[in-house]
């Protein structure tokens, strides 16, 4: 097993006085080569798991190994196993990419010719290539999120934990990162965690859920998907299009097959309502097509897994 964790519990309050627990007797384990979506709502513990699995916190019992490596008794051979892309992605914002990059590997006792080429290796990895003389501070949230992933594999670790590698980012940065995730993947166990159906669908082979610290579902996708969802964990797709201006007749877009509900959310702007396994994207552009009406925007939004959330843990928010 890559990762294992085991009866694992945390309390922040070290006196006791604060007996609720961010991480509650949970268990699971995350076997090689597998990428692994850990989901739940906020305050879940799923931060607090990460930080313990990568040695940045203490347990308050249970054990968690990582690559084999006890984290409690071997934490330095914990952190050369794994590479941690922390929540919110504390960077030196002051430092060029590089110079940071460098910085990071020699952490990692990297050093002379080996460290010129891991900074190369990642730097085309993650794509910052064009961007590695920049200061991180004149970055995109997006490029930044590179240079966090960057750091991230720079030793080449054979396990990656991602706490939510995509928050913030747009459409496009949203599909680069979660390449650089899936390449990643090929040759790594990777735990991270996401709210995110889409990207649960398009990464995972397991999806770990929990709830107040507690573990409410781990399975594969597939099975998940069949047990919660009739086939789809999400029922309903939702379209984000922009027309040049408002719709001669809204009807127009409600007529399409398998539509279920238009709303008009601006000028011209509409936001389209159907089942999940219909992709709506191409009778849209038809649409347009069709009727000479200039289409200037078509996105799929993005569904948050609250729903699936809803129905694992009743509710329990
Ligand atoms: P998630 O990542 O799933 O949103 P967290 O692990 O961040 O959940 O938080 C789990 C619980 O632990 C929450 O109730 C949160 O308020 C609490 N918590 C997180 N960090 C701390 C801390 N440093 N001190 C005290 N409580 C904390």
């Amino acid at each position: 097993m890559s990762i294992q964790i085991q009866n694992l519990t945390k309390q922040y309050s070290a006196n006791g006085t604060d007996t609720r627990r961010a991480v509650d007797d949970l268990t699971f384990s995350v076997e090689p080569g597998q990428i692994v979506g850990f989901l739940g709502p906020n305050g879940a513990g799923k931060s607090t798991t990460m930080k313990i699995a990568t040695g940045y916190l203490p347990p308050s019992s249970g054990t968690v190994l990582v690559n084999g490596h006890d984290v409690q008794t071997d934490p330095m051979a914990v952190r050369r196993s794994v590479g941690y892309l922390p929540e919110h992605n504390p960077l030196y914002l002051d430092l060029y990419v590089k110079e940071f990059l460098r910085f990071a590997g020699r952490l990692h006792t990297l050093s002379g010719q080996a460290l010129s080429q891991r900074v190369a290796d990642v730097l085309e990895q993650v794509g910052l290539g064009p961007e590695q003389h920049k200061r991180i501070g004149q970055l995109s949230k997006g490029y930044r999120q590179r240079v966090g992933l960057a750091q991230a594999l720079l030793h080449n670790p054979p396990v990656l934990i991602l706490d939510e590698p995509t928050t913030g980012l747009d459409p496009n940065q949203l599909a680069d990162i979660r390449q650089v995730i899936k390449t990643a993947g090929r040759d790594k166990t990777v735990l991270f965690s996401t709210h995110i159906m889409q990207e649960v669908e398009a990464l995972c082979d397991r999806v770990v859920i929990i709830n107040r610290g507690q573990l409410v579902a781990d399975s594969p996708l597939a099975e998940l998907r069949t047990r919660y969802g009739g086939g789809q964990l999400v029922d309903t797709a939702t379209y984000l299009a922009e027309f040049e201006r408002d719709l001669p007749d809204p009807a127009l877009l409600r007529s399409l097959p398998g539509v279920t509900a238009v709303e008009r959310t601006g000028q011209g702007q509409y936001q389209v309502t159907a089942p999940a396994n219909a992709d709506l994207r191409a009778a849209i552009f038809r649409l347009a097509a069709d009727r000479n009406l200039t289409l200037i925007g078509l996105r799929q939004q993005e569904t948050s897994l609250e729903g699936v959330f809803k129905t694992l843990t009743g509710g329990n928010e």
